[in-house]
């Protein structure tokens, strides 16, 4: 059924705990948490619990959760004290853009200049 856990997802098994990670923030929708390859000195991937395959999906499924995932973003900026030096959400779609695990998810970066456009 949509929006239900997949077994073969690592972000399903993040948010089930049966893979560790280091969250920073949790609500009853959506999971903060570090990126194991940070690209920033602040990487924060915000996920809701909820799985679909990318963040156009889950705002067509789930409008109210895919504004919670970017209320979360605002969030995680304030609590890494990014926001007043700017920072950026990003969410990669589909393999050409660079996305590789199929579960929506936003990027947090910031921490360091930004260029734009980015690569
Ligand atoms: P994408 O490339 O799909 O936009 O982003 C996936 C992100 O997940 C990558 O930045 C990658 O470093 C991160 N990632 C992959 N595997 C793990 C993991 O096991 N734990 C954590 N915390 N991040 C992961
Ligand atoms: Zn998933």
């Amino acid at each position: 059924m949509a929006g239900e856990p997949q077994a073969d997802c690592l972000f399903c098994k993040i948010v089930a705990g049966d893979v560790p990670a280091t969250v920073v923030r949790e609500t009853e929708t959506t999971v903060a948490f570090r990126d194991i390859h940070p690209q920033a000195p602040t990487h924060v991937l915000v996920i809701p619990r909820v799985h679909y395959p990318d963040a156009a999906a889950l705002a067509v499924a789930e409008p109210g959760i895919a504004a919670d995932v970017l209320r979360e973003a605002g969030e995680i900026a304030a609590q890494e004290k990014i926001d007043g030096t700017g920072y950026r959400v990003i969410f990669n779609t589909g393999a050409g853009a660079g996305q590789t695990v199929f579960h929506a998810h936003a990027h947090v970066l910031g921490g360091r200049g930004l260029n734009w456009p980015p690569g």
